[in-house]
């Protein structure tokens, strides 16, 4: 298994707020409920890693962690939960959108999406941001382990309008975690790959929320 060290470092709520490195940042997008804590937890072997981000308070929020040298995953909040009040989740789109229009420090987004629904209109417009700034974007299907071998290649076929191959994805198998492992390390200095050009170092106005 490929060491992949990760460690929780601060959270922010805005684009302000977000931390002052020069690390290499990965953005880990999906809605509620599709399975992102828990593929956090496996791609690090911590089971309690992502537990950080469901703290109270936090939830709501760009959750980041340090992973090895270079790098760092900024766990996006959960969006689409039917029960949240419509202010605060217009709130959570802007300040996604905002750090993922305007973040320096980033170089690719995991997109995420139930491997048995496929991508749908929110997943599409994280593809389109970030093919408008030339971010690298990876596809998850999450718990592939509910598809019956029979039913994979339909899976697959649902995120044809990704345009990116997805990984299948299972936080309880351990299906595709490697994988997703090895395409997150490969984006860092570490590794033998290139910096990507977006990934310098961003100045924010504050220090960043130790929290
Ligand atoms: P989050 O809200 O996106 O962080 O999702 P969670 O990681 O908390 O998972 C939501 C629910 O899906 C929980 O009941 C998990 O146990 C379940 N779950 C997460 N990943 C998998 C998976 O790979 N396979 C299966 N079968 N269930 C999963």
């Amino acid at each position: 298994m490929t060491k992949f060290s990760a460690r929780f470092a601060t959270s922010a709520l805005a684009l302000d707020e977000c931390p002052r490195w020069d690390r290499i940042e990965v953005a880990i997008a999906g809605r509620s409920n599709v399975g992102k804590s828990s593929l956090l937890n496996a791609l690090a072997d911590a089971p309690n890693l992502a537990r950080t981000s469901k703290t109270p308070g936090r939830t709501r929020r760009l959750n980041f962690f340090e992973v090895g040298e270079s790098l760092a995953l900024a766990d996006l909040p959960g969006y689409g939960y039917a029960k949240m009040p419509q202010t605060e989740a217009r709130r959570i789109g802007a300040a996604m959108r905002e750090y993922l229009a305007r973040r320096e420090n980033l170089a690719a987004i995991v997109i995420l999406a139930d491997a048995r629904r496929g991508p749908e209109e929110e997943e599409l417009e994280l593809k389109a941001i970030a093919k408008r700034r030339g971010l690298e974007t990876i596809v998850a299907a999450t718990k592939c382990d509910k598809l019956k071998q029979s039913e994979r290649a339909a899976a697959c076929k649902r995120f044809a309008p990704m345009r990116v191959e997805p990984i299948l994805c299972s936080a309880v198998t351990g299906e595709g975690v490697e994988q997703l492992r090895r395409r997150i390390l490969a984006l860092g200095r570490d590794e033998a790959s290139p910096r990507p050009a977006q990934a310098s170092p961003q100045r924010a106005q504050r220090a960043p929320d130790e929290r």
